[in-house]
């Protein structure tokens, strides 16, 4: 009798929109560094490329790990692959200042809002071989990274951009976001995980 031991990574893993539920929950530290998890990593890069994004976080394909991937620097006029990044159990220290951005994000499709973010901090995190790797960033003086890896750090901890909005600016994006409920009900049958506010 053999065991085949499941791997928790999907073989060809998908973008998952608000309110699907999984965006809303902590996603689990990774412990093992092995070839599953660098294809699985190889995916996520195919996904972001696909759906034109500068970043996507594993939950954002259904998968509760501490993992996220960017390339800052891809354009939408020129979309091949410039900085490809992997953070995986990524953390920030000593956090300075504040500075604001317009944000959007692949897990909400037609929203954008400038949201409050950390200016100067220290970013942690390991590779896809298990090394760690520390970055200081500064988003005024031009790192546009240190944006990036504070939204995606955020889906880990099962927050979304949506939650920084004031409630003046979550007037503005109401509808839309109605809209994506609807559609996810029709798709899932199921209300997912609502906002509040
Ligand atoms: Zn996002």
């Amino acid at each position: 009798m053999t065991v085949t031991a499941s791997s928790p990574y999907p073989l060809r893993p998908e973008l998952v929109h608000y309110p699907h539920p999984i965006l809303r929950r902590r996603a689990s530290a990774v412990t093992v560094f092995d070839d599953a998890l660098r294809a699985f990593c190889r995916e996520m890069f195919l996904v972001m490329e696909l759906h034109q994004g500068v970043g996507l976080a594993a939950p954002q394909v259904a998968v509760g790990k501490r993992i996220f991937v960017t390339d800052h620097l891809r354009r939408r006029d020129d979309p091949s692959p410039k900085d490809r990044r992997v953070w995986i159990n990524p953390r920030i220290e000593r956090p300075e200042g504040l500075t604001t951005y317009e944000e959007g994000c692949l897990s909400f499709p037609g929203v954008y809002a400038k949201v409050q973010r950390h200016n100067r901090f220290t970013f942690v995190a390991q590779d896809e071989w298990g090394v760690e790797r520390k970055l200081d960033l500064d988003v005024d003086s031009g790192e546009f990274l240190g944006i990036v890896v504070q939204h995606e750090l955020d889906h880990l901890d099962g927050k979304v951009f949506v939650e920084l909005l004031t409630v003046a600016q979550l007037t503005l994006v109401r509808k839309r976001l109605r809209e994506l409920e609807v559609d996810y009900k029709k798709s899932t049958g199921n209300i997912g995980a609502v906002l509040r506010k």
